[in-house]
């Protein structure tokens, strides 16, 4: 399943695809077009930002509940990226 949101760049206008896992407050990562640095916040007064932060935490939300229903042996294997910062807790 796609595991990835398109973000909007506030400057270029250009879009782009980033991990849902990635995209939670306090992240941030440059266009690859025009190489501004993006901040990633719910509370972003970017109307871009604030959707695809939305939509990161709808694929995440479903991630989750896919990874719980069936487990598939990969998901389970690729541990590094899990324990480094958890997701979502809050949610
Ligand atoms: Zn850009």
């Amino acid at each position: 399943m796609d595991d990835s949101v398109q973000v909007k760049c506030t400057r270029c206008k250009s879009a782009f695809r980033e991990r849902a896992r990635r995209l939670q407050n306090g992240y941030s990562r440059q266009c690859p077009t025009c190489e501004v640095v993006l901040f990633f916040d719910e509370d972003s007064s970017d109307a871009n930002i604030k959707s695809a932060m939305r939509r990161a935490r709808r694929v995440r939300k479903e991630l989750r509940e896919a990874e719980a229903e069936f487990r598939p042996r990969m998901i389970s294997r690729r541990g590094s990226a899990r324990h480094a910062t958890d997701d979502d807790s809050a949610a």
